[in-house]
């Protein structure tokens, strides 16, 4: 099973994100023998390594490390992939759905999103602008910037990278880096040290508030592992960050179903693992709905 890349194919399921919910979703598509392909930027994602200790997850008690080296030991035995990238869109098409990573395009018959939540660098003014100057994504929306000033708030040096990539086509970019030590070079890039409080603006983004300051900027981009929902599939119901959801974990898209942190609080492993669990069974059911 699997895709050879070009050529066209559509697996059952689409699982985007790496975390605890991703993962389970994976391992129970594997076990039902779902043709499933699962995405993610880290196998089990960025928070298990800085948890300090996790004592309320089933056999586990110990560092958030001894918990990762558990879960790759299984994966490996299990043999459940991930496919890393970072998906840029889900597009639903008739009976399919179109996911895209820059210009890789995957498709698949049903969808779980489980690409959790990133409370940090929330800006006011965020979601009030979303789709109005406000983006999560240097690729597909960088080249509407050419020759303007934009702001990029960057939650962790991995994103130095889509920073620069922004800078080869505004004339400046104000990065706020919420980390230390930020390495950024190019020359019309201007780190900024202070804390961007809000965004203000008319009918789009004009201004970036810090505690020092207003800067004028066309577009401000929130450079962070997990985005609003919304931005990643239109027409999806959502509260702000969180996936609005029926007991089976399906959403108002037929074929699309969440889990894990993004389906609300609280933001626990278990709760996320548990509903991997529950999502890709809710796959398998829908698929037996189209005759697969
Ligand atoms: C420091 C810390 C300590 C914690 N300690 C505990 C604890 O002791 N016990 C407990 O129960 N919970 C704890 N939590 C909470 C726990 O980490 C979360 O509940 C859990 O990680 C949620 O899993 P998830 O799979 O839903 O999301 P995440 O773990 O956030 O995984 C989502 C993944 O999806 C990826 N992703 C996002 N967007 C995309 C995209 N467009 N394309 C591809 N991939 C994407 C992200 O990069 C990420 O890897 C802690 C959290 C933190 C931050």
């Amino acid at each position: 099973m699997g895709k050879t890349e070009g050529m066209e194919y559509i697996f059952d399921l689409a699982i985007v994100g790496g975390g605890i919910a991703g993962y389970t979703a994976a391992l129970t598509a594997k076990n039902l023998l779902l043709d499933y392909v699962w995405l993610g930027q880290t196998a089990f994602g960025e928070k298990l390594s800085a948890a300090e200790k996790v004592t309320n997850f089933p056999a586990i008690s110990g560092s958030g490390r001894e918990f990762l080296a558990a879960l790759e030991a299984q994966k490996n035995r299990e043999e459940v992939l991930l496919t890393p990238c970072r998906i840029d869109g889900v597009y639903a098409a008739g009976e399919k759905f179109l996911l895209t990573a820059g210009e890789r395009t995957f498709e698949a018959r049903t969808v779980i999103l489980a690409t959790g939540v990133e409370t940090k660098g929330q800006l006011k003014g965020e979601k009030d602008f979303l789709g109005r100057g406000v983006s999560y994504c240097a690729v597909c929306d960088g080249a509407l910037y050419k020759g303007k000033k934009i702001a990029a708030v960057l939650s962790s040096p991995a994103f130095e990278e889509e920073a620069e990539y922004l800078a080869s086509f505004a004339d400046m970019v104000y990065a706020f880096c919420l980390y230390e030590h930020p390495k950024l070079q190019k020359e019309n890039i201007r780190v900024c040290t202070d804390i961007p409080l809000k965004i203000e603006g008319d009918k789009r983004v004009e201004r970036i508030v810090t505690g020092k300051e207003t800067l004028s900027v066309d577009g401000v981009f929130f450079l962070k592992n997990s985005a609003p929902p919304r931005s990643l599939v239109g027409g999806l119901e959502a509260d702000g960050a969180h996936v609005i959801v029926s007991r089976d974990l399906s959403t108002n898209i037929a074929g699309l179903f969440a889990a894990g942190d993004i389906t609300g609080r609280p933001y626990q492993y278990a709760k996320a693992a548990g509903e991997g669990c529950v999502a890709a069974h809710s796959a398998r059911s829908y698929l037996a709905t189209l005759g697969k």
